[in-house]
């Protein structure tokens, strides 16, 4: 028999052992796809080893057709699933299914289908392929070859058309493999389609301290080796020109460059500088792309046809024959993190995929992460540090508005204070831009009943649900599962026509806005503002284009964006997520602090930023208004080491649902009790089982632990031990290895 180890679409399976039959001449290679049985289903999954062990007295199924003779995912990039589904916890199938393209799973279309797809809308390019010999043509063919000589850049197939090519002509072509025909949507950008135009100047000097920030980067670079840079470099101090330079140096010496961004759309002007310097050879992994296109890019990668990727948390998985570089920007963004399994970190994998190689990793923010800043100070990175702006641009003052004043003066409705009504209305006269921030969507938090103290809580979850204006009235609505109805005018229980609404989101900020400055240009960002494809990209290009004045919206405003015009950022409430039970609560303030008001003053004009707050003296606060990274790092990790903590120890997260609290309750006891043992003969504490912070969800009960400790594969191995003799628990049972949010 021959053997061999599949990776099938299975939540939580690992590798299943199958026989090829004789029929197939050679043994497909480790990362073709197979068509293989799994019960009584046909499924498609990726070879990932030979030689498979079998378990004495069984017989393995067949496989049912070998789908590529070549790799489809390169040896490599198995390696890597290999260990994300090691390290995570999660099925080897999990881990391929993230590192496949879309439509993977689909049968390719042959080749023949795809030219006469592509040449059947009009919009393509016909480009003579290099050094064709050419073999006996039709009149008409030689015809058409000899126009698209004359054209190396190739042609559209309109213009062919119009001189006597027919579409005919050019698919025979094209399927002889004469001519290529490419799809020129494919290679649009959205950015450049919405305007944002960014080119890039090369005579630029750079400031000394990012000059002295490349060298030491492209030192590391020139080494060939495994190395990991943090590169810490204030908002506004040019970090995205040095991850330029360095990539072209990169790419000059023969290895590609993966730049990884939190989200593309957030950062278009990093995608517009990358591709007016490298032009075709880069690919950029966009939402607007479709499947069909991001697969042509996929492939494209992989034969080796582009220097630079830049993409999101999944691009870590982009096929790049030989990766000398990896930038990781904003690498402290928790997008990066997949919340679902394979749960893995992005920034992590990076890493992981740079050692075996060995390529460079540069990781950068103005706001390092405490795991990477830990890593850099104890020497396990090199630290490299921008302290300051471009052109010795000063940071934005920082000014913070106690609102439990605001409240005294003017009453506990007021939303937006007077500093910054103020401070907004002047900058409305200037003509400059305004950012404000409140990082909670909606209208309101809640609805009840003044009468009898009814509220909105959803059925399936343990919330309340967030009040949005709808067309007509009020609706209101799960942010978890999605579950809404109607407010209606008199209350459910009492029928009372008391019903009120509290708190606030970006939607009311939205409204005040509008009322209180009727002369300004008011829009809003947030994931219900942007959920249209293509509308987060317009918006903002509308707002670099000076034609809105003030940008409400949640955190999606504070990421890297480099707006010149914005000399005010305005954060409503600055203790949002102060309250959450997370561990990293003070982390999260402090880096959308800090970040937002890296927004103001990039430009010719200073900028300020007015930071509201019912905690004017809490240290995030405080040091974020400074920005003072060092000085908030300091505090915080003495925090954590005091509570045991990451980065100080590592954090296992296990989530068990049920039908009711009980059963999840019970479940988990019995999980707890047999991982006992192992923790008392290994180094780890278990703590738990308790009801999870959101104690339902979707309709199921959750019950979690933790498991705490130095060593992480002890802690891993000991579950994976006990979960894999419950097999019927394991569904239930949701892993998180380096939990991001533990709520
Ligand atoms: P960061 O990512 O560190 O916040 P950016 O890379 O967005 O900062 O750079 C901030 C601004 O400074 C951008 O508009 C950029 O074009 C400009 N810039 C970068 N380097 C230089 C330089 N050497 N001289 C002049 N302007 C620069
Ligand atoms: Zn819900």
């Amino acid at each position: 028999m021959r053997l061999v180890s599949v990776a099938v679409p299975v939540p939580f399976l690992d590798a299943l052992t199958y026989n090829v039959p004789d029929s197939y001449p050679r043994l497909p290679p480790i990362g073709a796809r197979v068509r293989v049985p799994v019960g009584k289903r046909m499924v498609i999954g990726c070879v990932v080893a030979h030689d498979a062990a079998l378990d004495a007295g069984t017989t393995p199924r067949d496989v049912a057709a070998v789908l590529d003779d070549e790799p489809y995912l390169p040896p490599s990039v198995v390696d890597l699933c290999a260990w994300v589904a090691d390290y995570y916890v999660a099925g080897y199938g999990d881990a391929i299914a993230a590192a496949m393209p879309p439509g993977s799973r689909r049968q390719d279309a042959s080749k023949t289908q795809r030219i006469v797809a592509a040449t059947a809308h009009g919009l393509e390019t016909v480009r003579l392929k290099p050094d064709t010999t050419i073999p006996k043509l039709t009149a008409k063919q030689r015809e058409a070859l000899e126009i698209l000589a004359a054209a190396p850049t190739g042609l559209p197939a309109a213009t062919l058309r119009d001189r006597g090519v027919t579409g005919d002509v050019i698919r025979r072509l094209a399927i002889r493999g004469l001519v290529a025909v490419r799809d020129e949507r494919d290679e649009r950008d959205p950015f450049e389609r919405a305007g944002m135009d960014v080119t890039r100047d090369e005579s630029r000097l750079l400031t000394p301290e990012q000059a002295a920030a490349l060298e030491t980067l492209t030192t590391l670079a020139g080494a060939r080796e495994f190395q990991v840079a943090l590169l810490h470099g204030v908002t506004g101090s040019g970090k995205t020109e040095i991850y330029l330079r360095l990539a072209e140096r990169v790419s000059a010496a023969g290895r590609q460059v993966l730049l990884m961004v939190p989200e593309i759309a957030l950062t278009p002007s990093v995608s517009a500088l990358f591709r007016s310097a490298f032009g075709p050879r880069v690919a950029i992994q966009h939402s607007a792309l479709s499947d069909g296109e991001r697969h042509d890019q996929w492939q494209r990668i992989r034969r080796g046809e582009i220097d630079v990727v830049i993409g999101t948390r999944s691009a870590v998985f982009a096929p790049l024959p030989h990766p000398g570089l990896i930038i990781v920007d904003e690498e402290h963004d928790t997008s990066y993190k997949q919340e679902e399994s394979p749960r893995y970190h992005g920034r992590d994998v990076a890493i992981v995929r740079a050692r075996a190689a060995g390529a460079v990793v540069v990781l950068g923010s103005a706001t390092p992460s405490m795991e990477s800043y830990q890593n850099a100070t104890s020497g396990k990175y090199t630290l490299v540090t921008l302290e300051r702006r471009v052109l010795d641009r000063p940071l934005a003052a920082v000014r913070i508005v106690n609102m439990r004043d605001e409240y005294a003066d003017e009453g506990p409705d007021i939303v937006i204070s007077r500093p910054l009504a103020t401070a907004i209305e002047e900058r409305l006269q200037r003509r400059e831009q305004v950012l404000v921030l409140l990082n909670r969507r909606g209208y309101a938090t809640a609805v009840f009943c003044r009468q009898c103290g009814d509220t909105f809580d959803c059925p399936n979850c343990t919330v309340s649900l967030t009040v949005h204006r709808a067309r007509k009235g009020w609706r209101a609505r799960c942010h978890y599962c999605n579950y809404s109805l109607d407010v209606p005018k008199t209350c459910r229980k009492c029928a009372a026509p008391y019903l009120e609404q509290a708190g606030f989101g970006t939607e009311k900020i939205e409204q005040q806005v509008r009322e209180r400055f009727p002369q300004a240009r008011v829009a809003r960002v947030d994931r219900d503002s942007v959920r249209r494809k293509g509308a987060l990209t317009s918006l903002l290009s509308r707002f670099a284009a000076g034609e809105i004045d003030v940008l409400v919206g949640t955190q999606m405003i504070a990421k890297g964006h480099d707006f010149p015009r914005v000399t005010l950022v305005g954060v409503i409430s600055a203790d949002v997520g102060l309250g959450l039970a997370d561990f990293r609560a003070a982390e999260r303030t402090f880096q959308l602090l800090t970040q937002v008001a890296g927004r103001a003053g990039r430009g010719e004009q200073t900028g300020e930023a007015i930071v509201q707050t019912l905690y004017p003296g809490h240290y995030s606060i405080q040091l974020a208004c400074r920005q003072d990274y060092r000085g908030f790092f300091d505090r915080e990790l003495v925090f954590r080491r005091a509570m045991r903590y990451p980065p100080t120890v590592a954090l296992v997260n296990a989530v068990i649902r049920g039908r009711t609290f009980d059963e999840a309750m019970r479940t988990a006891t019995e999980v707890v009790r047999r991982l006992e043992p192992v923790a008392g003969r290994a180094s780890f504490l278990i703590l738990g089982p308790a009801p999870a912070p959101l104690g339902r969800l979707r309709g199921e009960h959750r019950v979690q632990f933790f498991l705490k400790g130095t060593r992480r594969a002890e802690m891993r191995n000991a579950l994976k031990e006990v979960l894999a003799a419950m097999p019927e628990v394991r569904r239930r049972v949701t892993v998180d290895v380096d939990p991001l949010s533990v709520l």
